[in-house]
């Protein structure tokens, strides 16, 4: 078996050292978590490159307040709104895709990858090759072509630290105790705002209902895959890359209050927990300053007040994406990317209102179903597999959509 992710080099730097770091999709939930902490650092940190999307007014304002020296839009309409807001500052702007993985090449030490959905490979793919450390919130990354990702990392000498906040609470615990001594791996779920809901009232559910998430405060997308759970099957593979753990050895438990993040059984029946409060800055933090620690601002956890912890086993009736994730990771190949862009697919239809919310397990089962019979689940061996395989998924799923949207709206 696999040492615990053996592409972290524990470089024990100096916290005060400065680091230089990028910031992929900075504007969004993660991004701007991780330009909260930044901007607490008092000059700890140089910040070489921030990208946005489409957002350039925001990006420029993040750009300034940081001090950055490249800012890229990926959208090329919002390029001229990005160069007029940086005007005077010195700062260089940049557009377009090329400009988007330029910005992961620049050298920074630290590239935070919270560009949301697949279009995040390409730009965390160059910051790995070139042996940065990558803090890893895209999990497409891992879903889409986590092999081979990993693969990359482990070539190129670069770390990847896991931010998503189950991931990060497992590399955590995965300290306490040799790899080949580990039988379990818990991933916690929260169960999403359906969690008690029947499955017909979870069927009329509204967009605005499956916005609520009871905990966390995060992007549209993973908001819906919350809801759906179909956020725990990427989770779960993307653990499966990350830490090189068979699927048997992979498990979802439901645990409502979202403090327990994720926990390790060791063979001896110790079970090694992270707790915190749902605040991804905690895990931004953790990554921001490994191996050392940082003072972090999220609430401090109050345990006595909170009373109870409580769990749950995760309900595959109501929740029928645990169980396509489950195939998916089992399938193995191209199967994971295939879920992945028919999720992509499905839940931009179910914000859109174009499907109804049990469109969207439906959606992915039936371009599940149809890739396999087309025999298209072969393992991607590069980027640009993975990215066709990814795109011939959403021309499926949107030629599968009228058919679902007719039975589920
Ligand atoms: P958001 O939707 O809040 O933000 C996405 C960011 O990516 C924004 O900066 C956005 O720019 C940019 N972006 C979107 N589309 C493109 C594109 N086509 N090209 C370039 N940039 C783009 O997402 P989150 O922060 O919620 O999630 C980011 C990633 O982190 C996802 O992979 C998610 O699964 C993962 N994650 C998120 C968590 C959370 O708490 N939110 C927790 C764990 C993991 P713009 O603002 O201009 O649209
Ligand atoms: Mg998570």
């Amino acid at each position: 078996m696999q040492v615990v992710n053996p592409h972290v080099r524990a470089e024990r730097r100096p916290v005060e050292a400065v680091r230089t770091v990028t910031v992929l999709g900075a504007t969004g939930s993660v991004g701007m978590s991780t330009v909260d902490l930044l901007k607490r650092g008092n000059g700890r940190y140089a910040v070489e490159a921030v990208t946005a999307h489409k957002n350039g007014a925001q990006l420029a304002q993040i750009a300034r307040d940081l001090n950055a020296r490249f800012a890229v839009v990926a959208d090329p309409a919002a390029y001229d709104d990005l160069k007029a807001a940086l005007a005077g500052s010195g700062i260089q702007a940049g557009c377009g895709e090329s400009a988007l993985v330029e910005a992961a090449q620049r050298p920074a030490d630290w590239v935070m990858a919270a560009v949301s959905g697949s279009v995040g490979l390409k730009p965390t793919l160059a910051a790995a090759k070139r042996g940065a450390t990558v803090a890893l919130a895209n999990k497409e990354c891992m879903v889409c072509a986590g092999a081979m990702f990993m693969r990359t990392a482990a070539a190129s000498g670069a770390s990847v630290l896991p931010v998503d906040s189950e991931h990060n609470a497992i590399f955590q615990a995965l300290s306490a105790g040799p790899r080949e001594d580990v039988s379990r791996i818990f991933i916690t779920a929260s169960g999403g705002p359906f969690r008690t809901w029947t499955r017909e009232a979870m069927r009329a559910a509204t967009v605005e209902q499956a916005l609520k998430h009871p905990n966390w405060s995060m992007g549209p997308k993973i908001t819906i895959d919350s809801a759906t759970m179909m956020n725990k099957c990427l989770e779960l593979i993307e653990a499966h890359h990350l830490f090189a753990a068979p699927p048997s050895q992979l498990a979802v438990l439901v645990h409502p209050q979202s403090i327990i993040h994720g926990m390790v059984e060791y063979r001896d029946g110790s079970v090694v927990a992270q707790l915190g409060s749902p605040d991804m800055r905690t895990p931004i933090a953790h990554c921001l300053a490994y191996p050392m620690r940082i003072d972090g601002p999220s609430a401090k956890l109050d345990l006595a007040k909170l009373g109870q912890l409580t769990f749950e086993a995760p309900d595959p009736e109501r929740f029928p994406s645990l169980a396509l994730g489950q195939r998916a990771m089992e399938t193995g190949g191209a199967a994971p990317t295939i879920l992945n862009a028919a999720n992509e697919v499905a839940v931009a239809a179910f914000l859109n209102r174009k499907i109804g919310f049990g469109g969207i397990p439906a959606l992915v089962e039936a371009a599940l179903d149809a890739a396999e019979r087309r025999n298209a689940t072969a393992e991607p061996q590069d980027i640009d597999e993975a990215l066709a395989v990814d795109h011939m998924t959403r021309s499926l799923a949107n030629e599968l959509l009228p058919e679902i949207a007719a039975k589920s709206v």
